[in-house]
């Protein structure tokens, strides 16, 4: 009965939401609508309130701040006057609302169920999967254990699982994958994921509603239980008891649990020596920043899924500016989406530019084409413009050179990149440049001094 009941609603809000779809597109550029709104998808219909899934605040922010026109006039002509449209978030966020704008809408404490077979929510996000999940260096093990626990759960020896690393690195985009593929291959099995918070919230107030039997059971049911984040768990002295009482009931009856933290272990620190050696019963696996090739690939990924496509110099420059955090690269990558989608301009370097300076939080960027500019340049008392423009005085054109030899010597970059940095020349200069300092090492002493001089400076201040 409560699941037919269910089913009616969620067709419903499915509708409504194709009725407001059909409208906003006619009103807004294609390119908007297929990146803003395409990845909505409609979660319920309550009365007049239609509730809906975005992937992350950023949409909301966006949307709120350049689409609140239209979709208020669509809510109408669609729910009548009483219409209101709630934004849910799929992706829970890292920051933990410290930066609560004043947003016009309502985030409720409960995320979407995605299984609807099932009489509880599973927290699943569809979208993070192994397929999207780009291998690297830096995640190849977790990445492998990740797949082997999704294939056999409960029957490897990585129980627990336990995922650390830090922040954007990919821990709950494999944490998901793992529960949405057991789905997929077992849909019978009892699988949920819970971040850290959401389960100590649950806790709390089913203390309250005198209810703490029902939570416990309620976990101790699960085929497979996915806990996000949980650093935040330390501390909860009383939390921490009841999650070792299932971990227990589950572990014994060969049940998969997978965790993931902020770090190892035996880092954290006030978590009690029981549950760290119960941690130690499986395996516990890292994950590190991607290098400069699967960050890249992570880039082109990301956009094939927004069905976009930038050029490869400007996915390599954000690719080699945001280095530590996946996270930052996807939110560049939105930002730049974001302002194509809004001027029907082309995206050109100068604005890859200013939005890879406005998302990287990492100020010390890793050798930069414009910290090897900036330091060629004082060392030679030459304007950094001048560097850039057209201009053709005897010491412009060495610090130019210099400046390009080193950005290919030490830099990533492609040759384009590097053009692209200088005033936009093309990618044959930079080898000529190459060419001619490479020469110039070789017959003048001085030359090599300095430019030996200027790469010491330069790796010794990106450190
Ligand atoms: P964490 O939980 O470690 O803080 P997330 O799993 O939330 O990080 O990852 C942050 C963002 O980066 C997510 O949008 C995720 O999809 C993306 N991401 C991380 N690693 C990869 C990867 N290897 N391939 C594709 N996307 C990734
Ligand atoms: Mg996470």
């Amino acid at each position: 009965m409560e699941i037919n009941q269910k089913t009616e609603v969620l067709k419903s809000a499915k509708d409504t939401w194709k009725e407001c779809l059909n409208i906003i597109r006619e009103n807004i550029p294609f390119i908007a609508y297929n990146t803003w709104f395409l990845p909505i998808k409609p979660y319920e219909l309550e009365n007049s309130t239609l509730k809906i899934l975005v992937p992350n605040h950023f949409f909301i922010e966006w949307i709120e701040e350049h689409y609140k026109t239209i979709i208020n006039k669509t809510i109408e002509q669609v729910l009548g006057e009483d219409g209101r449209l709630v934004y849910i978030v799929l992706e829970e966020s890292e920051d933990n609302n410290t930066n609560t704008t004043d947003l016009e809408y309502d985030k409720p404490k409960e995320l979407p169920t995605v299984n609807k077979q099932k009489q509880y929510v599973t927290f699943l996000n569809p979208r993070y999967t192994f397929d999207n999940f780009i291998k690297g260096e830096g995640n190849q093990l977790a990445r492998a254990a990740a797949i082997a626990v999704a294939e056999n759960p409960g029957q490897t020896s990585f129980n627990p699982l336990f995922i650390y690393g830090g922040v954007g690195l990919g821990k709950t985009h494999l944490m998901h994958a793992i529960g949405n593929k057991i789905l997929e291959k077992f849909p019978d099995k009892r699988v949920i994921y819970i971040s850290s918070d959401a389960f100590t919230v649950e806790f709390v107030e089913s203390i309250q509603t005198d209810k703490v039997n029902e939570f416990s059971s309620f976990y101790k049911s699960m085929d497979v239980l996915i806990i996000d984040d949980i650093q935040f768990l330390v501390g909860k002295e009383k939390t921490l008891d009841l999650f070792f009482q299932i971990f227990n009931t589950l572990h014994q009856s060969g049940k998969q649990i997978v965790l993931s933290s902020d770090k190892a272990p035996k880092d954290l620190k006030g978590l009690n020596e029981r549950l760290i050696s119960r941690f130690s019963w499986g395996l516990t696996v890292d994950i590190q920043p991607p290098d400069f090739e699967t960050r890249v690939a992570i880039l082109k990924n990301k956009c094939a899924g927004y069905g976009f496509s930038l050029p490869n110099e400007y996915l390599e420059y954000i690719a080699h500016n945001i280095t530590s955090n996946i996270r930052e690269l996807e939110g560049c990558l939105i930002k730049l989406l974001a302002a194509a989608s809004l001027s029907s301009k082309e995206i050109d370097f100068e604005l890859v530019r200013k939005t890879v300076k406005e998302v990287s939080t990492n100020k010390q960027v890793s050798v930069s084409i414009d910290l090897i500019t900036k330091t060629v340049c004082d060392f030679f008392k030459v304007d950094e413009n001048k560097v850039r423009e057209k201009n053709r005085r005897k010491e412009v054109v060495l610090a130019r050179q210099i400046a390009m030899y080193l950005s290919k010597l030490l830099t990533k970059s492609s040759l384009k990149t590097i053009g692209l940095h200088f005033g936009g020349r093309d990618h044959s200069t930079v080898i000529h440049a190459f060419n001619c300092i490479e020469e110039m090492i070789k017959t003048d002493e001085k030359i090599k001094e300095t430019v030996e001089f200027l790469k010491n400076k330069i790796e010794m201040s990106s450190n």
